[in-house]
């Protein structure tokens, strides 16, 4: 079995104790409360923490930039959408300068970059996405199927293991213009091989669009071995609700992709107001309009965390925690099954179990401190954010729900589920 003490242990150990006080806590004043009826919330994966330094950080740009430099603050909120876009580039997902922006949501640039993949490949008529991908994602890319009068083929993913390579070579041929797909999953957080995917579909002539809104800061990502992805960035990057999101074009694709909204900020020489639009170079032809500076300046906050703490040192404590968790399963709660893969290698920072009552335990949960998702059909999902989760946070927590459920607490709640979960 598994103690509270061994939780504790791994906490000495743990070589990002530190960031948690980098974040605000729950007590007075943005404290830490540690004690015993705490709030713990496993759901940085669906909206991240505010780090300390955000406040600050947004209120020189209200007071300063915009109230004292007004319209000549343009000069630097500019360069500001590529500038973060490096950070993010360099220090999380191993990409190049020059080839992240920072703009609009995540279904927004999966709509422009799917619509820029499509046009690269002419000729082809089918797109490929997973049959469990989060639904905007399905949504944006059964629009643009039918925009072009193309077929979309399905792959039916093992809901709590993924997607193999051979699900993938299977829908692949001459006809597949773009593949969309999650590098980590929503619901399992069952993650695939980046790079091998990407060699697949480049055989085959396809290009693939990576979502990595469950990825981004929670494991490595290797962009230089991608062609086109977007992501979130007030999911495990902190940048705080409704952040704008980013995404990514290949340096040698840029030249030779064109987005379908042609608006201002993408086009070359944007003060010159000339008659016609012309694509800049780079990276900021998929920029649209005017970008939103003052989320921007909290995404940058976020970033920087994340940059300075290390994505390989993030991503192994995300596979620790989650390990820790899985295991406590495995010891204490028989009435649970594991729906994520049981390598740690194999998934993202967050882990999801299966139980017919999983709405009423997840309600039950989060009234008695514990903050998880609930997700379709039966599930509990528990992100674990590894840069203000401790070890024995998930072990309370886990301690929580076996009271739950040996106390049968969760049969009084209503089984229907509300419209948030
Ligand atoms: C969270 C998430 C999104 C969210 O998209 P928005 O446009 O920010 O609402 C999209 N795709 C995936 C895979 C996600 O996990």
């Amino acid at each position: 079995m598994t103690t509270r003490e061994d939780a504790r242990g791994l906490d000495d150990a743990d070589p990002l104790a530190g960031f948690r006080e980098r974040f605000t806590g729950d007590g007075p004043g943005g404290a830490w409360d540690d004690g015993p009826g705490r709030r713990i919330y496993l759901d940085g994966n669906s909206l991240g923490r505010l780090p300390r330094a955000t406040p600050a950080a947004v209120a020189r740009v209200v007071e300063e930039e915009w109230g004292r430099g007004l319209v000549g603050s343009w000069a630097h909120w500019v360069g500001q959408a590529t500038r973060v876009g490096d950070v993010l580039a360099a220090g999380v997902l191993g990409a190049r300068p020059g080839e992240v922006l920072v703009a609009d949501s995540t279904s927004v640039n999966l709509y422009k970059l799917l619509q820029a993949g499509v046009g690269a490949r002419p000729g082809r008529d089918v797109l490929v996405c997973c049959a469990d991908d989060f639904p905007t994602d399905r949504y944006v890319v059964a629009g643009v199927a039918e925009q072009h009068g193309m077929t979309v083929r399905e792959v039916a993913a093992d809901v709590d293991t993924g997607l193999t390579l051979d699900d993938i070579t299977a829908v692949l041929d001459d006809r597949v213009a773009v593949v969309v797909l999650s590098l980590v999953a929503y619901r399992s957080g069952a993650m695939v091989d980046l790079a091998a995917v990407t060699e697949l579909a480049r055989a085959s002539g396809a290009l693939v669009l990576w979502d990595l809104s469950h990825a981004v800061g929670s494991v490595e990502v290797d962009l230089s071995a991608a062609d086109l992805a977007v992501g979130c960035t007030y999911k495990h990057l902190n940048g705080g609700p409704g952040a704008p999101a980013f995404l990514y074009v290949r340096r040698e694709l840029q030249g030779s992709l064109r987005q379908p909204i042609q608006g201002w900020f993408g086009q070359r020489d944007q003060f010159a107001m000339g008659p016609a639009y012309e694509p800049t170079d780079g990276v900021e032809r998929f920029a649209v309009g005017t970008p939103p500076v003052l989320a921007t300046a909290a995404v940058e906050v976020g970033a920087r965390i994340s940059a300075e703490a290390g994505m390989p040192a993030i991503a192994a404590k995300g596979r620790a925690l989650t390990d820790l968790l899985v295991t406590l399963v495995d010891e204490r709660l028989p009435q649970l099954r594991l729906a994520s893969p049981r390598e740690s290698d194999r998934r993202g920072a967050h882990v999801s179990v299966e139980h017919p009552q999983a709405w009423q335990l997840t309600q039950a949960l989060v009234d008695r401190g514990v903050v998880p998702d609930f997700r379709t059909p039966d599930r509990i999902r528990f992100g674990p954010a590894p840069l203000y989760t401790r070890f024995v946070d998930v072990w309370d927590a886990v301690d929580r729900l076996a009271d739950v459920l040996a106390s049968d607490a969760h049969l009084p709640y209503s089984a229907t589920r509300s419209r948030v979960t």
